[in-house]
């Protein structure tokens, strides 16, 4: 509810404050049990930030985070470690996040030590069950990341997050940086997962092709707002947002009998320490009003589900 991440520049001899980014700029959204809510944006668009926040791997500014009717913002970092088990998050990079000098074993059974869970036998019995889970085998328990390729480690860093039974996971962008022939593979296990375990995902991704098949609900960040939020089929059929539909006309479309056209959006992002005043997206937009450049739309139901923040509607 009303997130917000704002970072300091500083600068000069004295390190003084000489302005800030605001990186997550009054989100707000729900993520229902048992879904999986696809977030979408270019980079820097604040969706990281805001994944990164709800867990409190960098604190939030201002706004709160509830879960299980908890504020996550305002808990003791005893009750904080507790909530931990129950929120976790995949990683972007599979590469830079599983320490090359430990083994598999080590890196997945490094929650369940950190929580205090089992003996030494039963960590070692669940890390196998985990690797089993994820597709790889006990075997591989005794190796070391450098030994496997980018899917495979992807997995490794599955098996780790799951390792402590989480509700929930924060998944940032898990196969940007994958191949596409091993995208569909880890996209899959992802969905084989979420569904034997019940898992709730919030699915970060940088184009919407990739949170197409695995949503149930997409977001489109665009300079730490959220500008649309809706079910997929509304978001993919029928987007609002200018924006959103910019991203999805450069969405390849395999049937050459739908046409459509593809719309170019003028200029680069601007920059999240000095966005335009109004609604951000205006130097952008091909629906520009002159209003736009002066008011900030609120974010606001269409309809039930479809929410957007545009002064066209
Ligand atoms: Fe475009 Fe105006 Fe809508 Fe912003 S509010 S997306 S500038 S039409
Ligand atoms: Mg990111």
């Amino acid at each position: 509810k009303k997130l917000k991440k704002y970072f300091e520049i500083k600068g000069g001899i004295f390190g003084k404050k000489v302005g800030e980014v605001k990186a997550v700029d009054d989100v707000s959204f729900k993520l229902y049990e048992g879904e999986i809510l696809g977030i979408v944006g270019e980079s820097g668009c604040g969706k990281s930030t805001t994944g990164k926040a709800i867990l409190r791997l960098i604190e939030p500014t201002e706004g709160s985070v509830i879960f299980n009717g908890q504020d996550v913002t305002k808990v003791s970092d005893e009750e904080m470690r507790r909530l931990r088990r129950d929120m976790q998050m995949i990683f972007q990079d599979p590469y830079a996040s599983l320490n090359p000098r430990h083994t598999v074993e080590k890196i997945i059974s490094e929650p369940l030590l950190v929580h205090g869970i089992g003996t030494t036998k039963e960590r070692k019995e669940k890390v196998c069950e985990l690797l089993e889970v994820v597709g790889l085998s006990s075997y591989h328990a005794s190796r070391y990341p450098h030994q496997f390729s980018g899917g495979q480690r992807q997995r490794i860093g599955i098996a780790r997050a799951l390792a402590v039974n989480p509700k929930l996971l924060i998944c940032d962008e898990p196969v940007s940086a994958l191949d596409v022939s091993v995208q569909s593979q880890i996209l899959n296990l992802m969905e084989d997962l979420k569904n034997k375990f019940q898992l709730t995902y919030l699915f970060i991704a940088h184009d919407l092709s990739v949170v197409k098949h695995i949503s149930d609900r997409v977001g489109v960040m665009y300079l730490g707002r959220m500008v649309e939020l809706a079910t997929k089929n509304d978001l993919y059929d029928e987007p609002l947002h200018p924006y959103t539909k910019a991203l999805l006309s450069a969405v390849p479309v395999p049937d050459p009998d739908h046409k459509s056209e593809r719309v170019i959006l003028q200029g680069d992002v601007p920059s999240p320490s000095n966005p335009p005043a109004g609604c951000t997206f205006h130097t952008r937009c091909p629906e520009c009003m002159e209003i736009c450049k002066t008011e900030r739309p609120t974010f606001q139901p269409v309809t039930d589900h479809h929410f957007v923040a545009c002064h066209l509607y």
